[in-house]
């Protein structure tokens, strides 16, 4: 069956049920995207032409929200809980839909185990029964939930699995055994599925897919609106529970702001106002998501704490016009030093409060400063009162931009294949590689466009070898590009060393998520003896990594020019 872009969103909010007080949420803005949804799928739908798109039946499991793993939100959602996650289910949801596939959406146990064809009770028996999916969008709650009740078939049809991983998961934390080996056992981690199965909310790490969200576009009419109307001087605080307002040392910057901005939050509080937002804050408790944008449209500061971490409210704020101020880390936060990333299986470093605003968005939209210096927060806020600035959305956040992205997934994304085999010629190819001026870097311009079916396509690879100590996501970015970790393959070779003019005195396979890459002491060349330990991520002053890299487009790094 061929899928058929869809642009009347009624069915889909029967089939989210409903009930939960997450899934209200879910629905209220599922029913306000619609217009921008089925815009966007008019657009796609030009962008294609007549293409060809199979219908795919699809399974949503949505586990954080079945009691069986405690259902911790829904409860919460009202009280300014974690509301990131559903507004990325609701998105995923509502894009699925519109590109047509059909769908199933499950948030208990029972359901699952009923749209498995799992009869009740008989979770571990032996037998693998088929599974009337092509494919699975859940979470970690509902991986385990699945390992436990789907018998054999969790193995034989985990490759149909995506799993909505907030903050990402590396390759050398996925890899059980090697996790094992080495330290990176984690609660989360050791699943051993193709990293790209991992769908992140953010692209930050290249290793896994981005799957992201979507905030308002606005038309030229509504930007010039809110510009119009700005407050110069009103600030909101950027977070909803009353814990970040504990934070040691605000008192100070706190101050300073206080001097030049009408400072607002959306802090959640039961009858009383929350004891730890001081006196001169005009708190309005947690607003509904509409009014939430509305004091947006309004304000020209919007302003981190330094917690949470990566959320959609930034890319909301700055789509409405507000300049977002955040706190720079020195040293950076991740699993090593700080609570909230302990345990989570990823050793990124993260060096601002929203890396992805800092460095995807950036100035004049986003400054990045030391709030332990009085002089340099003072002079960013005065500076940020003068800028004037147009509401600005990435295009990788529009319905658009998300639809392109989840359409190119489900097109060419094949978990159930094993990795392409690399072909006898890709290494031979008489294209010269090409000396950088900066010798220890060396650019692969080889042509290997000829491999059939690769995603994304081959001419894409540029390959690099890393100083020592950089990683790959890293020294892609260096060269303007992006690291691609299904190109490794193709570097994966003694003939790769050899055509890089790394002077190899031996080479040796083994299990390393570093590798291919090359030892100073030693000369020596490692190559990478287990495909699911290709990473981007990871570095060590004992290595130059071989790099695989490719372009992207502008504003949508998810995709290379030429990969839809
Ligand atoms: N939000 C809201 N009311 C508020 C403040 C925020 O509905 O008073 C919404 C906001 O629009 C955003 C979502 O909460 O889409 C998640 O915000 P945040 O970035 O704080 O992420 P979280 O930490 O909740 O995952």
């Amino acid at each position: 069956v061929q899928a058929v872009f869809r642009s009347n969103l009624s069915h889909l909010l029967e089939l989210m049920g409903s009930g939960k007080e997450s899934l209200i949420f879910m629905k209220k803005r599922t029913r306000r995207f619609t217009a921008q949804w089925t815009k966007a799928a008019k657009h796609l739908a030009q962008k294609l032409g007549d293409a060809r798109r199979d219908q795919k039946q699809i399974l949503v499991h949505i586990g954080f929200l079945t009691e069986e793993s405690g259902d911790v939100f829904s409860p919460r959602v009202l009280k300014g809980g974690p509301l990131g996650e559903m507004v990325q289910w609701a998105d995923i949801l509502a894009a699925l839909y519109v590109l047509g596939h059909s769908l199933r959406i499950t948030v208990s146990l029972k359901e699952l185990q009923s749209n498995l064809g799992v009869p009740p009770g008989r979770g571990n028996c032996p037998l693998t029964v088929p599974l009337p999916f092509d494919l699975i969008y859940t979470d970690y709650h509902g991986l385990q939930q699945m390992k436990q009740h789907m018998g054999l078939s969790f193995k034989k049809y985990r490759c149909r699995i995506r799993v909505i991983d907030t903050f990402g998961t590396e390759p050398a934390y996925n890899h059980e055994e090697y996790a094992t080996l080495h330290g990176y056992r984690t609660n989360w981690g050791y699943w051993n599925l193709n990293p790209k199965q991992f769908m992140t909310m953010f692209p930050h790490t290249p290793d896994n897919s981005f799957m992201g969200f979507v905030s308002e576009e606005l038309n030229e009419t509504e930007k010039q609106l809110i510009k119009d109307s700005k407050a110069s001087n009103m600030a909101v605080v950027y977070g909803k529970e009353a814990s970040i307002w504990k934070l040691q040392g605000k008192e100070k910057f706190l101050a300073i702001l206080n001097k030049y901005m009408e400072i607002h939050g959306t802090v959640y509080y039961e009858s009383q106002r929350p004891p730890e937002v001081p006196a001169f804050v005009k708190n309005h408790g947690l607003l509904p998501q509409p009014e939430f944008q509305q004091l947006l449209r309004k304000a020209k500061l919007f302003i981190g704490f330094g917690f949470p971490y990566e959320g959609p409210a930034p890319l909301e704020a700055i789509a409405n016009g507000c300049i977002f101020l955040q706190s720079r880390f020195s040293p950076p936060h991740s699993s090593l030093n700080h609570e909230f990333f302990r345990g989570k299986p990823t050793s990124r470093e993260v060096f601002s409060q929203h890396p992805y605003a800092e460095n995807f968005i950036g100035k004049p939209h986003v400054w990045t400063v030391d709030y332990n210096n009085s002089e340099e927060f003072e002079a960013a806020i005065k500076a940020i009162m003068n800028t004037q600035v147009d509401p600005y959305l990435p295009y990788e956040y529009t319905c658009t931009g998300m639809l392109e992205r989840i359409h190119a997934y489900i097109q060419h994304q094949d978990f159930c294949v094993g990795p392409s085999p690399v072909p006898s010629g890709a290494h031979t190819s008489q294209s010269p590689f090409v000396l950088a001026p900066n010798a220890t870097h060396l650019e692969w311009a080889q042509n290997i466009s000829s491999v059939a079916g690769a995603w994304p396509p081959t001419h894409s690879l540029r390959a690099w070898l890393a100083a020592p100590g950089r990683a790959c996501t890293d020294a892609c970015l260096d060269h303007g590009l992006v690291c691609e970790p299904s190109f490794f393959p193709y570097l994966n070779s003694q003939d790769a060393f050899l055509k890089l003019q790394v002077p190899c005195d031996s080479t040796e396979w083994e299990m390393h998520h570093l590798y291919p890459a090359f030892a100073h002491p030693g000369q020596e060349c490692y190559l990478q003896k287990e495909p699911l330990l290709f990473s981007c991520a990871g570095a060590s002053t004992k290595y130059q990594r071989l790099c695989p890299c490719r372009d992207f487009l502008k504003g949508q790094v998810a995709l290379c020019q030429g990969c839809l």
